[in-house]
Protein backbone atom coordinates (compact mmCIF):
# COMPACT_ATOMS: atom_id res chain seq x y z
CA UNK A 1 0.00 0.00 0.00
CA UNK A 2 1.38 3.74 -0.88
CA UNK A 3 2.11 5.57 1.94
CA UNK A 4 -1.20 7.80 3.36
CA UNK A 5 0.74 10.53 5.17
CA UNK A 6 0.72 12.74 2.26
CA UNK A 7 -2.46 15.09 1.58
CA UNK A 8 -2.32 13.59 -2.38
CA UNK A 9 -2.10 10.00 -1.05
CA UNK A 10 -4.67 11.05 1.39
CA UNK A 11 -7.16 12.17 -1.18
CA UNK A 12 -6.80 9.13 -3.69
CA UNK A 13 -7.59 7.13 -0.52
CA UNK A 14 -10.36 9.28 0.14
CA UNK A 15 -11.77 8.91 -3.40
CA UNK A 16 -11.19 4.98 -3.61
CA UNK A 17 -13.20 4.36 -0.31
CA UNK A 18 -16.22 6.69 -1.25
CA UNK A 19 -16.44 4.40 -4.25
CA UNK A 20 -16.09 1.27 -2.68
CA UNK A 21 -18.14 2.33 0.01
CA UNK A 22 -21.44 3.59 -2.43
CA UNK A 23 -20.83 7.11 -0.32
CA UNK A 24 -22.36 9.99 -2.45
CA UNK A 25 -18.90 12.45 -2.63
CA UNK A 26 -20.35 15.15 -0.74
CA UNK A 27 -18.20 17.73 1.35
CA UNK A 28 -19.18 15.97 4.74
CA UNK A 29 -18.39 12.85 3.21
CA UNK A 30 -15.25 14.18 2.08
CA UNK A 31 -14.05 15.97 5.36
CA UNK A 32 -14.79 12.95 7.29
CA UNK A 33 -13.07 10.15 5.32
CA UNK A 34 -10.28 12.61 4.66
CA UNK A 35 -10.21 13.42 8.61
CA UNK A 36 -10.55 9.97 9.47
CA UNK A 37 -7.85 8.54 7.27
CA UNK A 38 -5.72 11.32 7.99
CA UNK A 39 -5.75 10.68 11.60
CA UNK A 40 -7.00 14.49 12.32
CA UNK A 41 -10.43 15.45 13.59
CA UNK A 42 -12.80 16.81 11.33
CA UNK A 43 -13.43 20.25 12.95
CA UNK A 44 -10.08 21.34 13.21
CA UNK A 45 -9.76 23.66 9.97
CA UNK A 46 -6.83 24.67 10.53
CA UNK A 47 -4.96 21.23 10.83
CA UNK A 48 -6.82 20.37 7.57
CA UNK A 49 -5.16 23.04 6.16
CA UNK A 50 -1.95 21.91 7.35
CA UNK A 51 -2.86 19.04 6.00
CA UNK A 52 -2.76 19.63 2.69
CA UNK A 53 -7.00 19.88 2.51
CA UNK A 54 -6.10 23.91 2.29
CA UNK A 55 -6.90 23.50 -1.24
CA UNK A 56 -10.48 23.24 -0.60
CA UNK A 57 -11.81 26.76 -0.80
CA UNK A 58 -15.27 27.50 0.16
CA UNK A 59 -16.99 27.64 -3.50
CA UNK A 60 -14.60 24.57 -3.96
CA UNK A 61 -16.42 22.57 -1.81
CA UNK A 62 -19.68 23.56 -2.34
CA UNK A 63 -18.89 21.99 -6.14
CA UNK A 64 -18.82 18.97 -4.42
CA UNK A 65 -22.57 19.42 -3.39
CA UNK A 66 -24.74 16.66 -4.95
CA UNK A 67 -26.80 19.71 -6.94
CA UNK A 68 -23.28 20.85 -8.41
CA UNK A 69 -21.08 17.31 -8.30
CA UNK A 70 -20.10 15.53 -11.03
CA UNK A 71 -20.71 11.83 -11.43
CA UNK A 72 -18.08 10.80 -9.16
CA UNK A 73 -19.14 7.40 -8.14
CA UNK A 74 -18.91 5.90 -11.93
CA UNK A 75 -15.48 7.73 -12.80
CA UNK A 76 -14.06 6.21 -10.13
CA UNK A 77 -14.79 2.37 -10.60
CA UNK A 78 -14.06 3.09 -14.00
CA UNK A 79 -11.09 4.42 -12.92
CA UNK A 80 -10.23 1.48 -10.72
CA UNK A 81 -11.50 -1.06 -13.70
CA UNK A 82 -9.40 0.31 -16.16
CA UNK A 83 -6.22 0.53 -13.66
CA UNK A 84 -6.72 -3.24 -13.93
CA UNK A 85 -7.06 -3.38 -17.48
CA UNK A 86 -4.79 -3.73 -20.28
CA UNK A 87 -3.83 -1.28 -22.90
CA UNK A 88 -1.04 -1.47 -25.39
CA UNK A 89 1.60 0.69 -24.78
CA UNK A 90 0.90 1.13 -21.37
CA UNK A 91 2.18 -0.37 -17.89
CA UNK A 92 -0.38 -0.55 -14.86
CA UNK A 93 2.90 1.77 -12.97
CA UNK A 94 2.71 4.10 -15.64
CA UNK A 95 -1.03 4.69 -15.23
CA UNK A 96 -0.60 4.46 -11.44
CA UNK A 97 2.05 7.53 -11.97
CA UNK A 98 -0.57 8.84 -13.78
CA UNK A 99 -3.30 9.59 -12.16
CA UNK A 100 -1.34 10.40 -8.99
CA UNK A 101 -0.10 13.29 -11.00
CA UNK A 102 -3.77 14.30 -11.54
CA UNK A 103 -4.39 13.65 -8.40
CA UNK A 104 -2.06 15.92 -6.19
CA UNK A 105 -2.52 18.90 -9.28
CA UNK A 106 -6.30 19.17 -9.43
CA UNK A 107 -6.85 17.86 -5.49
CA UNK A 108 -7.70 21.67 -5.17
CA UNK A 109 -10.82 21.57 -7.80
CA UNK A 110 -13.08 19.12 -7.59
CA UNK A 111 -14.75 19.94 -10.97
CA UNK A 112 -11.43 20.21 -13.11
CA UNK A 113 -10.53 17.14 -10.99
CA UNK A 114 -13.02 15.32 -12.67
CA UNK A 115 -12.80 16.45 -16.21
CA UNK A 116 -8.98 15.77 -15.95
CA UNK A 117 -9.99 12.06 -14.91
CA UNK A 118 -11.81 11.57 -17.59
CA UNK A 119 -9.20 12.92 -19.57
CA UNK A 120 -6.88 10.70 -18.57
CA UNK A 121 -9.45 7.47 -18.67
CA UNK A 122 -9.88 8.85 -22.73
CA UNK A 123 -6.33 9.20 -22.98
CA UNK A 124 -6.15 5.29 -21.69
CA UNK A 125 -8.74 3.75 -23.73
CA UNK A 126 -8.27 5.72 -27.58
CA UNK A 127 -6.12 3.04 -28.88
CA UNK A 128 -4.86 6.00 -30.97
CA UNK A 129 -3.32 7.70 -28.00
CA UNK A 130 -1.00 5.08 -26.54
CA UNK A 131 -0.68 2.86 -29.82
CA UNK A 132 1.10 6.24 -31.42
CA UNK A 133 2.74 7.62 -28.57
CA UNK A 134 5.78 8.86 -30.67
CA UNK A 135 3.53 11.62 -33.05
CA UNK A 136 0.81 12.03 -29.79
CA UNK A 137 1.81 13.93 -26.16
CA UNK A 138 2.08 11.29 -23.07
CA UNK A 139 -0.60 10.19 -21.88
CA UNK A 140 0.29 11.55 -18.38
CA UNK A 141 0.67 14.99 -19.65
CA UNK A 142 -2.45 14.94 -21.64
CA UNK A 143 -4.01 14.64 -18.52
CA UNK A 144 -2.44 17.42 -16.57
CA UNK A 145 -2.31 20.32 -18.97
CA UNK A 146 -4.73 23.68 -18.62
CA UNK A 147 -7.93 22.88 -20.27
CA UNK A 148 -7.75 24.54 -23.25
CA UNK A 149 -4.94 26.84 -24.60
CA UNK A 150 -4.49 29.12 -27.66
CA UNK A 151 -0.28 29.82 -28.84
CA UNK A 152 1.28 32.15 -30.85
CA UNK A 153 4.19 31.44 -31.91
CA UNK A 154 7.54 33.14 -32.30
CA UNK A 155 7.35 33.55 -36.47
CA UNK A 156 3.88 35.27 -35.70
CA UNK A 157 1.74 32.61 -37.14
CA UNK A 158 -1.16 31.67 -35.11
CA UNK A 159 -0.79 28.19 -34.00
CA UNK A 160 -3.31 26.09 -33.51
CA UNK A 161 -5.52 25.53 -29.77
CA UNK A 162 -4.26 23.43 -27.95
CA UNK A 163 -6.48 20.56 -27.27
CA UNK A 164 -7.66 20.08 -23.50
CA UNK A 165 -5.57 18.30 -21.45
CA UNK A 166 -2.21 19.35 -23.21
CA UNK A 167 1.00 19.62 -20.78
CA UNK A 168 2.96 22.59 -20.70
CA UNK A 169 6.38 21.25 -20.39
CA UNK A 170 8.55 19.85 -23.65
CA UNK A 171 11.42 18.77 -22.67
CA UNK A 172 13.76 22.11 -23.06
CA UNK A 173 16.94 19.96 -23.53
CA UNK A 174 15.02 18.78 -26.75
CA UNK A 175 13.57 21.98 -27.73
CA UNK A 176 17.30 23.53 -27.31
CA UNK A 177 19.15 20.64 -29.28
CA UNK A 178 16.22 20.69 -32.27
CA UNK A 179 16.91 24.76 -32.69
CA UNK A 180 20.86 24.12 -32.54
CA UNK A 181 20.67 21.48 -34.79
CA UNK A 182 18.87 23.78 -37.65
CA UNK A 183 20.89 26.70 -36.73
CA UNK A 184 24.03 25.93 -36.18
CA UNK A 185 23.79 22.60 -38.26
CA UNK A 186 22.06 22.63 -40.85
CA UNK A 187 21.39 26.34 -41.73
CA UNK A 188 25.12 27.14 -42.60
CA UNK A 189 25.38 24.07 -45.08
CA UNK A 190 22.50 25.62 -47.54
CA UNK A 191 24.05 28.20 -48.56
CA UNK A 192 23.27 27.29 -52.43
CA UNK A 193 19.64 26.44 -51.33
CA UNK A 194 17.76 29.88 -49.59
CA UNK A 195 14.30 28.92 -49.82
CA UNK A 196 15.37 25.46 -47.66
CA UNK A 197 17.55 27.58 -45.53
CA UNK A 198 14.39 30.07 -45.05
CA UNK A 199 12.24 27.21 -44.16
CA UNK A 200 14.52 25.56 -41.52
CA UNK A 201 15.09 29.29 -39.99
CA UNK A 202 11.34 29.75 -39.55
CA UNK A 203 11.14 26.23 -37.80
CA UNK A 204 14.03 27.09 -35.64
CA UNK A 205 11.92 30.13 -34.42
CA UNK A 206 8.74 28.33 -34.08
CA UNK A 207 9.81 25.31 -32.06
CA UNK A 208 12.10 27.93 -30.21
CA UNK A 209 8.45 29.59 -29.08
CA UNK A 210 6.68 26.52 -28.25
CA UNK A 211 5.46 25.72 -25.25
CA UNK A 212 3.82 22.60 -25.14
CA UNK A 213 3.99 19.48 -26.49
CA UNK A 214 1.15 19.20 -28.99
CA UNK A 215 2.87 22.38 -30.72
CA UNK A 216 6.09 20.24 -30.60
CA UNK A 217 4.06 17.02 -32.06
CA UNK A 218 1.84 20.03 -34.82
CA UNK A 219 5.78 20.86 -35.65
CA UNK A 220 6.65 17.50 -36.28
CA UNK A 221 5.01 17.50 -39.58
CA UNK A 222 6.62 20.40 -40.66
CA UNK A 223 10.24 18.48 -39.78
CA UNK A 224 9.53 15.85 -41.66
CA UNK A 225 8.83 17.70 -44.58
CA UNK A 226 12.10 19.75 -44.16
CA UNK A 227 13.82 16.65 -44.09
CA UNK A 228 12.02 14.99 -47.03
CA UNK A 229 12.73 18.20 -48.84
CA UNK A 230 16.70 17.83 -47.59
CA UNK A 231 16.89 14.09 -48.88
CA UNK A 232 16.18 15.17 -52.44
CA UNK A 233 18.52 18.39 -52.14
CA UNK A 234 21.05 16.10 -50.84
CA UNK A 235 20.65 13.84 -53.68
CA UNK A 236 21.09 16.84 -55.86
CA UNK A 237 23.84 17.82 -54.62
CA UNK A 238 25.65 14.93 -54.99
CA UNK A 239 24.43 14.43 -58.46
CA UNK A 240 25.89 18.10 -58.72
CA UNK A 241 29.63 17.03 -56.97
CA UNK A 242 29.73 14.00 -59.39
CA UNK A 243 28.69 16.31 -62.65
CA UNK A 244 31.64 19.38 -61.64
CA UNK A 245 33.77 16.31 -60.89
CA UNK A 246 33.61 15.07 -64.29
CA UNK A 247 33.75 18.50 -65.62
CA UNK A 248 37.22 19.08 -64.02
CA UNK A 249 38.41 15.73 -65.30
CA UNK A 250 37.72 16.85 -68.64
CA UNK A 251 38.96 20.37 -68.26
CA UNK A 252 42.23 18.61 -67.12
CA UNK A 253 42.67 16.18 -69.97
CA UNK A 254 42.44 18.57 -72.31
CA UNK A 255 44.58 20.95 -70.56
CA UNK A 256 47.36 18.18 -70.02
CA UNK A 257 47.22 17.57 -74.08
CA UNK A 258 47.79 21.11 -74.88
CA UNK A 259 50.49 21.75 -72.54
CA UNK A 260 52.73 18.95 -73.81
CA UNK A 261 55.74 21.26 -73.72
CA UNK A 262 54.86 23.29 -70.77
CA UNK A 263 56.19 20.86 -68.31
CA UNK A 264 56.40 22.72 -64.83
CA UNK A 265 52.44 22.26 -64.80
CA UNK A 266 52.15 18.33 -65.14
CA UNK A 267 52.67 17.67 -61.19
CA UNK A 268 49.79 20.04 -60.42
CA UNK A 269 47.51 18.76 -63.06
CA UNK A 270 48.64 15.48 -62.08
CA UNK A 271 47.98 16.14 -58.12
CA UNK A 272 44.34 17.03 -59.19
CA UNK A 273 43.84 13.80 -61.08
CA UNK A 274 44.60 11.84 -58.44
CA UNK A 275 42.14 13.91 -56.16
CA UNK A 276 39.24 13.64 -58.17
CA UNK A 277 40.47 10.02 -58.74
CA UNK A 278 39.98 8.91 -55.58
CA UNK A 279 37.11 8.86 -53.01
CA UNK A 280 36.95 12.62 -51.80
CA UNK A 281 38.81 13.22 -48.96
CA UNK A 282 38.83 16.86 -46.49
CA UNK A 283 42.49 16.63 -45.68
CA UNK A 284 44.14 15.30 -49.14
CA UNK A 285 42.19 18.51 -50.69
CA UNK A 286 43.18 20.53 -48.05
CA UNK A 287 47.03 19.59 -48.17
CA UNK A 288 46.60 20.15 -51.81
CA UNK A 289 45.23 23.28 -51.58
CA UNK A 290 48.25 24.45 -49.34
CA UNK A 291 50.28 22.91 -52.14
CA UNK A 292 48.99 24.31 -54.67
CA UNK A 293 48.88 27.83 -53.66
CA UNK A 294 52.52 27.92 -52.42
CA UNK A 295 53.58 26.39 -55.96
CA UNK A 296 51.36 29.27 -57.98
CA UNK A 297 52.61 32.39 -56.05
CA UNK A 298 56.42 31.02 -56.47
CA UNK A 299 55.44 30.18 -60.00
CA UNK A 300 53.83 33.67 -60.37
CA UNK A 301 57.46 35.44 -59.56
CA UNK A 302 59.27 33.03 -61.83
CA UNK A 303 57.01 33.50 -64.48
CA UNK A 304 57.21 37.52 -64.09
CA UNK A 305 61.32 37.07 -64.69
CA UNK A 306 60.67 34.80 -67.85
CA UNK A 307 58.49 36.91 -69.31
CA UNK A 308 61.45 40.08 -68.70
CA UNK A 309 64.13 37.79 -70.20
CA UNK A 310 61.84 36.96 -73.09
CA UNK A 311 61.10 40.53 -73.60
CA UNK A 312 65.02 41.57 -73.43
CA UNK A 313 65.57 38.73 -76.11
CA UNK A 314 63.29 40.22 -78.46
CA UNK A 315 64.54 43.43 -78.33
CA UNK A 316 68.40 42.21 -78.74
CA UNK A 317 66.93 40.44 -82.00
CA UNK A 318 65.33 43.82 -83.55
CA UNK A 319 68.53 45.17 -82.46
CA UNK A 320 70.37 42.95 -84.38
CA UNK A 321 67.88 42.71 -87.44
CA UNK A 322 68.60 47.08 -87.75
CA UNK A 323 72.35 46.47 -87.73
CA UNK A 324 71.90 44.03 -90.67
CA UNK A 325 69.98 46.53 -92.01
CA UNK A 326 72.78 49.37 -91.39
CA UNK A 327 75.15 47.05 -93.05
CA UNK A 328 73.54 46.03 -96.24
CA UNK A 329 72.52 49.83 -96.56
CA UNK A 330 76.31 51.04 -96.31
CA UNK A 331 77.29 47.88 -98.38
CA UNK A 332 74.73 48.91 -101.39
CA UNK A 333 76.07 52.67 -101.08
CA UNK A 334 79.61 51.16 -101.39
CA UNK A 335 78.58 49.23 -104.34
CA UNK A 336 77.01 51.96 -106.12
CA UNK A 337 80.04 54.13 -105.61
CA UNK A 338 82.32 51.50 -106.26
CA UNK A 339 80.57 51.58 -109.62
CA UNK A 340 80.11 54.94 -110.20
CA UNK A 341 84.20 55.22 -109.64
CA UNK A 342 84.63 52.40 -111.90
CA UNK A 343 83.40 54.19 -114.69
CA UNK A 344 85.54 56.87 -113.98
CA UNK A 345 88.64 55.47 -113.99
CA UNK A 346 87.77 53.57 -117.05
CA UNK A 347 87.03 56.86 -118.77
CA UNK A 348 89.96 59.02 -117.29
CA UNK A 349 93.31 59.14 -119.27
CA UNK A 350 94.44 61.66 -116.74
CA UNK A 351 97.54 59.76 -113.94
CA UNK A 352 96.80 62.28 -111.47
CA UNK A 353 92.73 62.49 -112.04
CA UNK A 354 93.20 58.45 -111.38
CA UNK A 355 95.05 58.74 -108.31
CA UNK A 356 92.59 60.62 -106.96
CA UNK A 357 89.58 58.33 -107.75
CA UNK A 358 92.19 55.31 -106.32
CA UNK A 359 92.47 57.10 -102.53
CA UNK A 360 88.66 58.15 -102.92
CA UNK A 361 87.88 54.53 -103.20
CA UNK A 362 90.51 53.46 -101.16
CA UNK A 363 89.04 55.92 -98.00
CA UNK A 364 85.12 54.48 -99.24
CA UNK A 365 86.61 50.46 -98.48
CA UNK A 366 88.35 51.65 -95.58
CA UNK A 367 84.63 53.72 -94.05
CA UNK A 368 83.00 50.44 -95.37
CA UNK A 369 85.49 47.68 -93.88
CA UNK A 370 85.21 49.82 -89.98
CA UNK A 371 81.32 49.85 -90.34
CA UNK A 372 81.63 46.10 -90.66
CA UNK A 373 83.89 45.44 -88.21
CA UNK A 374 82.02 47.46 -85.61
CA UNK A 375 78.65 46.11 -86.93
CA UNK A 376 80.17 42.99 -86.43
CA UNK A 377 81.63 43.29 -83.02
CA UNK A 378 77.61 44.40 -82.31
CA UNK A 379 76.26 41.72 -83.69
CA UNK A 380 78.76 38.99 -82.11
CA UNK A 381 77.68 40.80 -78.66
CA UNK A 382 74.37 40.73 -79.49
CA UNK A 383 74.21 37.27 -79.75
CA UNK A 384 76.09 36.82 -76.76
CA UNK A 385 73.19 38.59 -74.96
CA UNK A 386 70.92 36.19 -76.51
CA UNK A 387 72.45 33.46 -75.23
CA UNK A 388 72.93 34.50 -71.57
CA UNK A 389 68.66 35.84 -71.73
CA UNK A 390 67.87 31.88 -73.44
CA UNK A 391 70.03 30.30 -70.44
CA UNK A 392 68.25 31.95 -67.84
CA UNK A 393 64.84 31.25 -69.63
CA UNK A 394 66.07 27.64 -69.56
CA UNK A 395 67.36 28.03 -65.63
CA UNK A 396 63.93 29.64 -64.45
CA UNK A 397 61.45 27.26 -66.59
CA UNK A 398 63.92 24.58 -64.95
CA UNK A 399 62.89 25.66 -61.65
CA UNK A 400 59.33 26.33 -62.55
CA UNK A 401 59.32 22.72 -63.19
CA UNK A 402 61.09 21.53 -60.15
CA UNK A 403 58.65 23.46 -58.34
CA UNK A 404 55.56 21.93 -59.53
CA UNK A 405 56.90 18.78 -58.18
CA UNK A 406 57.10 20.77 -54.53
CA UNK A 407 53.45 19.51 -54.51
CA UNK A 408 54.91 16.35 -54.42
CA UNK A 409 56.21 17.46 -50.82
CA UNK A 410 55.03 16.91 -47.09
CA UNK A 411 53.72 20.43 -46.00
CA UNK A 412 54.84 19.64 -42.33
CA UNK A 413 57.85 17.64 -42.76
CA UNK A 414 59.47 18.51 -45.97
CA UNK A 415 59.83 14.76 -46.70
CA UNK A 416 57.94 13.55 -49.89
CA UNK A 417 54.18 12.70 -49.54
CA UNK A 418 52.89 9.69 -50.86
CA UNK A 419 52.96 10.91 -54.39
CA UNK A 420 56.55 11.86 -54.11
CA UNK A 421 57.19 8.33 -52.75
CA UNK A 422 55.42 6.86 -55.81
CA UNK A 423 57.34 8.72 -58.35
CA UNK A 424 60.39 8.15 -56.76
CA UNK A 425 59.89 4.44 -56.30
CA UNK A 426 58.84 4.21 -60.01
CA UNK A 427 62.28 5.78 -60.92
CA UNK A 428 64.13 3.65 -58.24
CA UNK A 429 62.47 0.58 -59.10
CA UNK A 430 63.18 0.47 -63.04
CA UNK A 431 67.29 1.68 -62.10
CA UNK A 432 67.41 -0.91 -59.77
CA UNK A 433 65.79 -3.04 -62.35
CA UNK A 434 68.11 -2.00 -65.21
CA UNK A 435 71.31 -2.11 -63.68
CA UNK A 436 70.41 -5.14 -61.56
CA UNK A 437 71.12 -3.24 -58.26
CA UNK A 438 69.77 -3.76 -54.93
CA UNK A 439 66.52 -1.83 -53.30
CA UNK A 440 65.18 -1.81 -49.88
CA UNK A 441 62.45 -0.28 -48.32
CA UNK A 442 61.93 0.36 -44.72
CA UNK A 443 59.06 1.60 -42.86
CA UNK A 444 58.78 3.01 -39.80
CA UNK A 445 56.20 3.90 -37.41
CA UNK A 446 56.53 6.17 -34.27
CA UNK A 447 55.82 3.99 -31.18
CA UNK A 448 53.03 5.37 -28.43
CA UNK A 449 53.06 8.65 -30.40
CA UNK A 450 49.10 9.01 -29.51
CA UNK A 451 51.12 9.45 -25.99
CA UNK A 452 53.04 12.21 -27.03
CA UNK A 453 50.04 13.94 -28.77
CA UNK A 454 47.99 13.48 -25.22
CA UNK A 455 50.94 14.17 -23.18
CA UNK A 456 52.45 17.60 -24.08
CA UNK A 457 49.49 18.84 -27.36
CA UNK A 458 49.25 18.80 -30.73
CA UNK A 459 51.68 20.84 -31.60
CA UNK A 460 54.41 19.08 -29.84
CA UNK A 461 53.46 16.20 -31.96
CA UNK A 462 54.17 18.02 -34.80
CA UNK A 463 57.45 19.25 -34.05
CA UNK A 464 58.21 15.65 -32.92
CA UNK A 465 57.41 14.37 -36.46
CA UNK A 466 59.54 17.12 -37.78
CA UNK A 467 62.42 16.52 -35.93
CA UNK A 468 62.36 12.85 -36.65
CA UNK A 469 62.08 13.92 -40.34
CA UNK A 470 65.24 15.84 -39.93
CA UNK A 471 67.36 13.31 -37.77
CA UNK A 472 66.44 10.55 -40.55
CA UNK A 473 67.78 13.03 -43.54
CA UNK A 474 70.68 13.41 -41.17
CA UNK A 475 71.58 9.43 -41.27
CA UNK A 476 70.71 8.35 -43.99
CA UNK A 477 72.76 9.22 -47.63
CA UNK A 478 71.81 11.90 -50.20
CA UNK A 479 70.95 8.65 -52.52
CA UNK A 480 68.42 7.69 -50.11
CA UNK A 481 64.59 8.69 -49.90
CA UNK A 482 62.59 9.61 -47.55
CA UNK A 483 58.63 10.02 -47.36
CA UNK A 484 55.88 10.82 -45.11
CA UNK A 485 53.63 7.48 -45.67
CA UNK A 486 50.96 8.17 -42.86
CA UNK A 487 50.14 10.46 -39.58
CA UNK A 488 53.72 9.18 -38.02
CA UNK A 489 54.80 6.38 -40.68
CA UNK A 490 57.31 7.26 -42.66
CA UNK A 491 59.10 5.32 -45.44
CA UNK A 492 62.47 5.21 -46.75
CA UNK A 493 64.20 3.99 -49.90
CA UNK A 494 67.49 2.83 -50.15
CA UNK A 495 68.89 1.91 -53.43
CA UNK A 496 71.65 -0.03 -54.07
CA UNK A 497 71.09 -1.50 -50.48
CA UNK A 498 71.21 -4.92 -49.46
CA UNK A 499 68.73 -6.04 -46.85
CA UNK A 500 71.49 -5.53 -43.41
CA UNK A 501 72.83 -2.91 -44.73
CA UNK A 502 69.48 -1.45 -44.73
CA UNK A 503 68.72 -2.80 -41.33
CA UNK A 504 71.75 -1.41 -39.75
CA UNK A 505 71.03 2.38 -41.33
CA UNK A 506 67.59 2.09 -39.13
CA UNK A 507 69.56 0.83 -36.35
CA UNK A 508 71.47 3.63 -36.72
CA UNK A 509 68.68 5.85 -36.64
CA UNK A 510 67.40 4.56 -33.56
CA UNK A 511 70.77 5.00 -31.64
CA UNK A 512 70.83 8.66 -32.85
CA UNK A 513 67.48 9.23 -31.55
CA UNK A 514 68.24 7.93 -28.30
CA UNK A 515 71.67 10.18 -28.21
CA UNK A 516 70.25 13.18 -29.56
CA UNK A 517 66.98 14.01 -27.31
CA UNK A 518 63.76 15.43 -29.08
CA UNK A 519 63.44 18.56 -26.55
CA UNK A 520 59.78 20.01 -25.77
CA UNK A 521 60.11 22.86 -23.14
CA UNK A 522 63.90 21.88 -22.30
CA UNK A 523 62.27 18.62 -21.33
CA UNK A 524 63.92 15.63 -23.29
CA UNK A 525 60.93 13.18 -24.74
CA UNK A 526 62.45 10.33 -25.49
CA UNK A 527 60.90 8.92 -28.72
CA UNK A 528 61.45 5.21 -30.53
CA UNK A 529 59.93 3.71 -33.52
CA UNK A 530 59.92 0.03 -34.72
CA UNK A 531 60.71 -0.36 -38.34
CA UNK A 532 59.86 -3.60 -41.12
CA UNK A 533 62.74 -3.81 -43.68
CA UNK A 534 62.31 -5.05 -46.85
CA UNK A 535 64.26 -5.70 -50.33
CA UNK A 536 62.94 -5.67 -53.47
CA UNK A 537 62.45 -8.50 -55.51
CA UNK A 538 63.31 -7.61 -59.03
CA UNK A 539 60.17 -6.68 -60.95
CA UNK A 540 58.34 -6.28 -57.47
CA UNK A 541 55.47 -3.32 -56.90
CA UNK A 542 55.35 -0.66 -54.40
CA UNK A 543 52.60 -1.73 -52.67
CA UNK A 544 54.10 -5.34 -52.77
CA UNK A 545 57.28 -4.41 -50.80
CA UNK A 546 55.00 -2.07 -48.61
CA UNK A 547 53.20 -4.99 -47.90
CA UNK A 548 55.73 -6.98 -46.35
CA UNK A 549 57.89 -4.50 -45.02
CA UNK A 550 54.67 -3.57 -43.11
CA UNK A 551 53.87 -6.66 -42.06
CA UNK A 552 57.69 -7.02 -39.94
CA UNK A 553 56.52 -3.79 -38.91
CA UNK A 554 53.67 -5.38 -37.33
CA UNK A 555 55.38 -7.84 -35.56
CA UNK A 556 57.92 -5.52 -33.94
CA UNK A 557 54.95 -3.50 -32.51
CA UNK A 558 53.69 -6.70 -31.23
CA UNK A 559 56.59 -8.04 -29.98
CA UNK A 560 57.89 -5.20 -27.97
CA UNK A 561 58.08 -1.88 -30.17
CA UNK A 562 61.08 -0.44 -30.58
CA UNK A 563 62.59 -2.60 -32.84
CA UNK A 564 64.03 -3.38 -36.08
CA UNK A 565 63.02 -6.44 -38.50
CA UNK A 566 63.73 -7.72 -41.26
CA UNK A 567 60.97 -8.74 -43.56
CA UNK A 568 60.33 -12.28 -45.06
P1 LIG B 1 51.88 2.45 -31.71
O1 LIG B 1 53.09 2.37 -30.87
O2 LIG B 1 51.08 1.19 -31.69
O3 LIG B 1 52.18 2.89 -33.09
O4 LIG B 1 50.95 3.56 -31.02
P2 LIG B 1 50.70 5.03 -31.53
O5 LIG B 1 50.13 5.79 -30.41
O6 LIG B 1 51.92 5.59 -32.13
O7 LIG B 1 49.72 4.78 -32.72
P3 LIG B 1 48.25 5.18 -32.97
O8 LIG B 1 47.95 4.72 -34.35
O9 LIG B 1 47.35 4.72 -31.87
O10 LIG B 1 48.24 6.75 -32.92
C1 LIG B 1 48.86 7.50 -33.88
C2 LIG B 1 48.65 8.93 -33.50
O11 LIG B 1 49.31 9.80 -34.39
C3 LIG B 1 47.21 9.34 -33.51
C4 LIG B 1 47.18 10.61 -34.29
O12 LIG B 1 46.45 11.59 -33.62
C5 LIG B 1 48.62 11.02 -34.38
N1 LIG B 1 48.92 11.79 -35.57
C6 LIG B 1 48.75 11.43 -36.85
N2 LIG B 1 49.13 12.42 -37.68
C7 LIG B 1 49.55 13.45 -36.91
C8 LIG B 1 50.07 14.75 -37.18
O13 LIG B 1 50.21 15.19 -38.33
N3 LIG B 1 50.40 15.51 -36.13
C9 LIG B 1 50.26 15.06 -34.85
N4 LIG B 1 50.63 15.86 -33.85
N5 LIG B 1 49.76 13.86 -34.57
C10 LIG B 1 49.42 13.05 -35.57
MG1 LIG C 1 50.70 4.36 -37.06
MG1 LIG D 1 52.65 4.71 -33.89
Amino acid sequence: MTDISNPTAIAREVLRRLATNRAAPTPDNYHRLYHEIAGTTADAGSDAAQNGEQNLSATQTAALTPAATPPWGSLIKELLKQLEARHSGLTPSKKKEALERVLSRFAADPAELHAKLQNLLKSWSDPTASAKQSDMPLVDDIAVAPATQSTQSASGVAASPVPAGVANDVPAQLQKLLVQLLESALIPQLDHAPALAAEARALAQQIRAIDNRWELTRLSVDLKQLSFKLKLHGEDGVKIQQGLLRLLNLLLKNISELLEDDQWLHGQIAVLQEIIANPLDLQVIAQAERGLKEVIFKQGVLKHSINEAKASVKDMVARFIDRVGDLSETTGEYHSKLEHYSQKIGQTEDIGELLQLITEVMRETRSVQTNALRSRDDLLLARKAVETAQEKIKQLEAELEQLSEKVQEDQLTGTLNRRGLEDAFEREAARADRQGSLLCLAILDIDDFKQINDTHGHQTGDDALKYLARMVDETIRPTDIVARFGGEEFVILLPETGMDEAVEVMTRLQRNLTKKFFLHNNERLLMTFSAGVAQRIPGETQDAVVARADKALYIAKQTGKNRVLAAE
